[in-house]
C-alpha cells in the first residue's frame, strides 16, 4: 500500500509517500481502507519531534480517518467488512491507503456524512465537544465568544453551541473566513485582524462580557480574554503556541477561571460521551464536518504547511 512515512523529525518535507506492506489486523484489531485522512495542526508538531507525543521513527501520522471496514481480527464483534467508520486514533496511521485500528478506536459513519467529511471528526468535534460539554459546563442561554472560529475546532464549536441554543460570536482573519463562521452559525462575526475588535465583541454584550471563551491561539489572547469575559466566565484554552503574560487581577474582579485540556488526557467515559453525541450530530444534520480542501496523499507536506498558515475554511484533507 501506498503511505506516508516519517523516517526523522524535521520539516513537512520529511512527509514521504512511500510502499509499505499492507498490515493484517490481529485479534481485536480491524483494517480500514482510508477514503480520507484529516490534518490537523498537532500532526505537524508531532512531525517535528518536539510535541509531547513523540512517536517510534519511523511513523505514518494521523489519528483522523474515514473509510471502510475491509477485514477484522479475532473476536471483532462491533464492525464487519463493509461497515463505513471513522476512526479516532489508530494503531498505524491514518495518512496511508489502510490503516489498523484497535475495534474501540473506530466508529460508524453515518450515511449522510462523506469520507471526506468523516476525517474531519475526531479532533475536531471531539474537542468541540469537550470543551463545550465537559469543561466550560456550557448552559444554553450563555453567550460562546469561538476565538479562532474558521478553522477545524472553531467550525465544529460553532455548529455545536448554536444547536445547543447559545448566543455565538466567532472570529476569523479573512473574509471567506468570517462568511463561513456566519454560514455555519455564529449570530455575530469579528475580525481578528482587525485592531480594537476586542471591543466591538465587549459592546455586542452591552459590557457585560462573554459568558465563555474557546481560545485557539491563547499566547496571543489570553490576557486580553480576561477583560472580555462576564462574571464567572471560563476561558477554555484550546491550542496555544507560545508562553502569555496575564494579569490575574482581571481574573479575580470576575471570579473568573481559566481551564485547558488536552484530548490526549480525557477519560475513556467522557470519550464515549463524545462519541455518542457526535454520531447523533452527525445523524441529525447538526454537525456537518466543512471540508476546506482535498489534496491527494502525496500532498501531505503541502497540507502541513497549509494548516499553518492563515486564511482557515474548515478542514484540510488527505485523499489517498
Ligand atoms: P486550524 O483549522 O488550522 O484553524 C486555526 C484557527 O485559528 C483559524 O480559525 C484561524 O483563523 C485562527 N486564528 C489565527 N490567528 C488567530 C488569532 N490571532 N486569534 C484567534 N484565532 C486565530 O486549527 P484547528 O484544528 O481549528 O485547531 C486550532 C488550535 O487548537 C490549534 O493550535 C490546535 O493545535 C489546537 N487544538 C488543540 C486541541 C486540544 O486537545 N487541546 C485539539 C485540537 C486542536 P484565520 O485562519 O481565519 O485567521
Amino acid at each position: 500500500m501506498k503511505a506516508i512515512l516519517v523516517g526523522q523529525f524535521g520539516g513537512p518535507e520529511v512527509l514521504k509517500l512511500e510502499e509499505a506492506p499492507t498490515p493484517q489486523p490481529g485479534s481485536g484489531q480491524v483494517l480500514v481502507r482510508i477514503h480520507a485522512a484529516g490534518v490537523n495542526p498537532y500532526d505537524t508538531y508531532m512531525r517535528t519531534g518536539t510535541y509531547a507525543q513523540k512517536p517510534p521513527l519511523p511513523y505514518t501520522p494521523g489519528s483522523d480517518g474515514a473509510g471502510m471496514i475491509e477485514a477484522v481480527g479475532d473476536g471483532v464483534k462491533k464492525v464487519k467488512k463493509g461497515d463505513r467508520v471513522y476512526t479516532a486514533k489508530t494503531v498505524t496511521g491514518a495518512y496511508a491507503e489502510y490503516a489498523l485500528a484497535l475495534e474501540e478506536q473506530v466508529h460508524p459513519l453515518p450515511a449522510n456524512i462523506s469520507f471526506s467529511q468523516g476525517a474531519g471528526v475526531w479532533v475536531p468535534y471531539g474537542t468541540a465537544y469537550h470543551a463545550l460539554i465537559h469543561s466550560s459546563k456550557a448552559h444554553s442561554s450563555e453567550t460562546v465568544l469561538v476565538h479562532g472560529a474558521s478553522g477545524g475546532v472553531g467550525t465544529a464549536s460553532v455548529q455545536m453551541a448554536r444547536a445547543m441554543g447559545l448566543t455565538v460570536f466567532g472570529t476569523a482573519g479573512t473574509s471567506k473566513g468570517l462568511d463561513l463562521v456566519k454560514r455555519e452559525g455564529a449570530h455575530q462575526v469579528f475580525d481578528h485582524r482587525k485592531a480594537g475588535y476586542q471591543d466591538d465583541i465587549l459592546k455586542a454584550t452591552g459590557g457585560r462580557g462573554v459568558d465563555i471563551i474557546l481560545e485557539m491561539l491563547a499566547n496571543v489572547n489570553l490576557a486580553h480574554d480576561l477583560k472580555l469575559i462576564a462574571t464567572r466566565g471560563r476561558v477554555i484554552v484550546i491550542g496555544n503556541r507560545g508562553e502569555v503574560t496575564i494579569n490575574a487581577r482581571e481574573l479575580m474582579a470576575r471570579r473568573g477561571s481559566i481551564r485547558a485540556f488536552t484530548l490526549w488526557g480525557i477519560t475513556s467515559a467522557e470519550e464515549a460521551d463524545i462519541h455518542a453525541g457526535l454520531i447523533a450530530g452527525l445523524e441529525n444534520g447538526t454537525l456537518r464536518p466543512v471540508v476546506a480542501k482535498e489534496l491527494p496523499l502525496g500532498e501531505a507536506a503541502r497540507a502541513h504547511k497549509e494548516i499553518l498558515e492563515p486564511g482557515a475554511a474548515g478542514k484540510i484533507v488527505l485523499v489517498p
